[in-house]
This record gives structure tokens, C-alpha cells and sequence, in this order.
């Protein structure tokens, strides 16, 4: 079933951005609060996780269907992570 238009603009959106119709599958929690919620989208089927804590830059959502493609992450700055990491530590006194 091919994606739809909605689902191909969705990954590494922002948790805060709206949907039409997504069904909520479950819900992850760590220590009692939500962290990460499963959606499947009613008109692809494509499926989805919405991230809902950690840094906002990690609040997005992410497609587990095109996971291993990397088409997404290729310009993605998360590989900056670990300079900003290091940066911060060594500044530190
Ligand atoms: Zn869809």
C-alpha cells in the first residue's frame, strides 16, 4: 500500500504537529509518564511513533516502516549530537 501524502511529510515532524487520522495503537511509558506513543495511519496503514519527552529536538515523529532506508537521516544533525556532548562537558569548570 503506498504511502500517503500526509505520511511522507510526517517523518521527523515535530510530536506537536497534528494528524488527521491516525489510530493510536499504544502507549510507552517511563516511570509513569507517557514517552513514546504508536500510531498507524487509517488510510496507508503506515506506521508511526510519536516521541513525547526529551529534548525537543527529540520530540518528533518517526516512521517504522522506512527505518532502515536512511533517506531521512542522511542530512539529519543529529550525528552533531555528540560535539554539542563534548562541548558542553569540557566547558564545565
Ligand atoms: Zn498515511
Amino acid at each position: 500500500m503506498p504511502t500517503c501524502n500526509s505520511c511522507s511529510d510526517l517523518h521527523g515532524r515535530p510530536a506537536s504537529t497534528q494528524l488527521c487520522e491516525m489510530a493510536l495503537l499504544g502507549v510507552g511509558e517511563l516511570r509513569g509518564v507517557p514517552a513514546v506513543e504508536h500510531y498507524r495511519c487509517v488510510a496507508c496503514g503506515s506506521s508511526f511513533s510519536r516521541v513525547l519527552i526529551g529534548a525537543s529536538c527529540d520530540c518528533i515523529w518517526q516512521s517504522l516502516d522506512r527505518r532502515c532506508s536512511g533517506e531521512d537521516r542522511a542530512g539529519s544533525p543529529a550525528a552533531r549530537t555528540d560535539g554539542f556532548n563534548s562541548q558542553e562537558a569540557g566547558g564545565t569548570a
